[in-house]
């Protein structure tokens, strides 16, 4: 088995779906499971739930809650070119790595 490479996205990305019934829309990572290759996008993959009363909340029902998409079904989008983008990593001055658009250049982290 290959091992596992980590992902090219991480959490408050912009990322773009590139398959399925959402594909083109463009949602932020609120979360990413590198282990099992999976992302939860905001307002993607939408999956209805039933909550349990009690808990935190005193109401239980139905709740919209994102699902986990797969880290391959999504794409980075670049900012600048608001287009989804390959990400390339390269070593700063003081020896950390930034991520940065192989398109335009864009440096993706903040910095
Ligand atoms: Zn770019």
């Amino acid at each position: 088995m290959e091992k596992k490479k980590h992902p090219f996205i991480k959490k408050s990305d912009k990322v773009i779906v590139l398959t399925g019934k959402e594909k083109g829309k463009i949602g932020t990572v609120l979360k990413v499971d590198a282990e099992k290759g999976r992302a939860i996008v905001e307002k993607i993959n939408m999956v209805k739930r039933h909550s349990k009363p009690g808990g935190k909340k005193a109401q239980g029902g139905i709740i919209e809650k994102e699902g986990p998409v797969h880290i391959s079904n999504v794409m980075r989008v670049c900012p600048k070119c608001v287009l989804p983008v390959k990400v390339g990593k390269r070593p700063l001055e003081d020896g950390s790595k930034v991520r940065y658009c192989k398109r335009c250049d864009e440096i993706l982290d903040d910095k």
